[in-house]
């Protein structure tokens, strides 16, 4: 009897033709191959299975790259997950949705500096959570604050901020309650006490960010000696870059970052936090550790005009920044590998590697997003655009 593609599974086998799929730091003329949600290898499936294609599908010339992975993202589409306390689950609900047409695949939901009533209440309604058509996945909150820095809080309500006291991590876990779904706290490591809490987040699996803070160098190489692996927003809300002492800006640079230990900053994707120069000056100082985020807030989505410039994020616009300061896989790459390596899941996301979930984005040679894929499946595509 023949062999036949149903010698391992029955699933149907999916080819994505006509297309140049990001792999291996580089686009490649390849075709993708997707089976049971995963990315197949299709040598292992001609020459072990002797199986070929149920279904091809002709991808028009697009490129193939991960989904994005959106660690910093506060709201958006109306909704503002810190402010939606008794029903934040539809809010998310709603923004993981929506954001599938910008490309987003799984994303952090984010809150800013909240008042410990707040964090009891949202906390126990964010789960952890596979995408698909519903939307996005969640791979656990983003805490920014309330342990931050006065000086530099930003938009955080000063009124909320908080310091480790004589209980140190107690204090974390009697203002936050839950961390169950915690998956990144964005600390101001100069507080006293802070190295202990950054140890113990370490320990329990929760990355510790940098962020709104007056550190200093030393103080910011301590905080990644004891745990820390990110900085939120490079550049903003932290000391300006100075020559004598540049701050949380020189672990981009510093000598004494553990080895093998990468410490990773996020950018916000907007062209606007940051001038194209400085962008261009953290990505040749260290291109392995960007991170685009969103960090998007309610306003995201809306008609524009009603919020604050500055705050409106498109992602695509975004994209097109960074590529007047890198190329285009270096940017795809830092909307998904490097927030996949910064969450340690990048053995399941964030790459087109054989076996890793099939969440990816088909886009123009403008980067403009032509359909989202979740698990293998099309969850969200252009009007115009069919295959
Ligand atoms: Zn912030």
């Amino acid at each position: 009897m023949m062999p036949s593609n149903k010698s391992v599974s029955d699933a149907p086998i999916f080819q994505f033709t006509n297309c140049r799929i990001l792999r291996s730091h580089q686009l490649q003329r390849e075709d993708l191959w997707v089976r049971e949600g995963k990315i197949l290898n299709p040598e292992k499936l001609f020459f072990d299975e002797k199986g070929s294609a149920d279904i091809q599908l002709d991808c028009k010339d697009s490129i193939i790259a991960p989904g994005f992975i959106d660690v910093q993202i506060n709201g958006g589409f109306g909704v503002d997950f810190s402010l939606a306390v008794d029903d934040v689950q539809s809010g998310i609900s709603l923004v993981s949705q929506k954001i599938l047409s910008h490309g987003v695949t799984s994303f952090c939901p984010t809150l800013v500096t909240s008042p410990p009533s707040v964090y009891h209440k949202v906390l126990p309604q964010i789960s952890i959570r596979n995408g698909g058509p519903h939307g996005a996945g969640i791979l656990g909150a983003h805490l920014e604050g309330p342990f931050i820095s006065k000086e530099k809080k930003g938009a955080h309500p000063e009124h909320y901020l908080s310091t480790f006291e004589s209980g140190a991590f107690q204090d974390l876990l009697a203002t936050y309650r839950h961390l169950d779904c915690v998956r990144i706290v964005t600390l101001a490591p100069e507080m006293k006490r802070s190295s202990e809490v950054i140890q113990e987040l370490t320990r329990q699996g929760i990355c510790v960010s940098l962020g709104h803070s007056v550190a200093n160098l030393s103080q910011a190489e301590e905080a990644v000696r004891h745990g820390a692996t990110f900085i939120t927003h490079l550049f903003n809300a932290m000391l300006p870059f100075h020559h004598r002492d540049p701050g949380i800006v020189g672990l981009l640079t510093s000598d004494q970052i553990p080895a093998r230990r990468r410490v990773f900053y996020g950018m916000i994707s907007d062209g606007i936090h940051t001038n194209p120069a400085a962008l261009r000056i953290a990505h040749r100082a260290h291109p392995k550790g960007l991170v685009l985020v969103t960090d998007a807030i309610a306003g995201m989505g809306l008609a524009p005009g009603k919020h604050t410039l500055g705050q409106q994020v498109i992602e695509v616009d975004g994209l097109n920044t960074y590529i007047a300061g890198c190329t285009v896989e270096t940017a795809l790459e830092a909307a998904s590998l490097h927030p996949a390596q910064l969450l340690g899941i990048e053995h399941r996301k964030g790459t087109l590697n054989y076996d890793n979930d099939a969440d990816f984005l088909l886009l123009d040679d403008s980067l403009r997003v032509r359909a989202t894929y979740i698990a293998g499946e099309r969850v969200w595509s252009q009007d115009t655009f069919t295959i």
